[in-house]
């Protein structure tokens, strides 16, 4: 877990380095085109305002893909480079603190998981597969997506 220690925050802001286990972030992915399995690292500083953390910093993170168009597996890098997470400590969102530390896990995983690519392409301009190979598509020839289809239907 990515534990912020409040006591260590009275004095002076605290900086963060170090890797997560992708296990630990717990993506919840059920999507074969997309893995998250390698570690993610971060390097951040947390700075105690009035009612609040402020957490700034760079997380990144290596995805294994496979292209939804060609079906070529690839590497997708995801840097964050200018991440701020503001964690409320009063109010109605205020997080929860176990033993004067606060768990910035679920702030990461979430803002990670908006920058996963719904439809993992090895390059944008991906032709795919040559005719008579093509994948199942959706109609739009966008390769439908298990997990992202589940996570439309939970929008609507
Ligand atoms: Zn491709």
């Amino acid at each position: 877990m990515l534990l912020v220690n409040l006591r260590h925050l009275e004095a002076h802001e605290i900086h963060l380095e170090g890797e997560l286990a992708a296990a630990k972030l717990d993506f919840g992915l059920r999507d074969e085109t997309l893995r998250a399995e390698r570690p993610l690292r971060y390097d951040l500083t947390v700075e105690k305002m009035d009612d609040a953390l402020l957490v700034t910093g760079s997380l990144r993170m290596i995805l294994d893909c496979q292209c939804v168009r060609c079906l070529k597996s690839f590497e997708q890098r995801l840097v964050l480079e200018d991440w701020k997470c503001h964690v409320p400590l009063a109010g109605e969102e205020k997080v929860s603190v176990n033993n004067d530390c606060v768990d910035l896990t679920p702030f990461v995983r979430e803002d990670m998981l908006l920058e996963f690519p719904s439809h993992p392409l090895c390059k944008p301009d991906c032709v795919g597969l040559k005719k008579g190979q093509a994948p199942k598509t959706d109609g739009k020839g966008v390769v439908t997506s298990a997990a992202w289809t589940e996570l439309d239907k939970l929008k609507l």
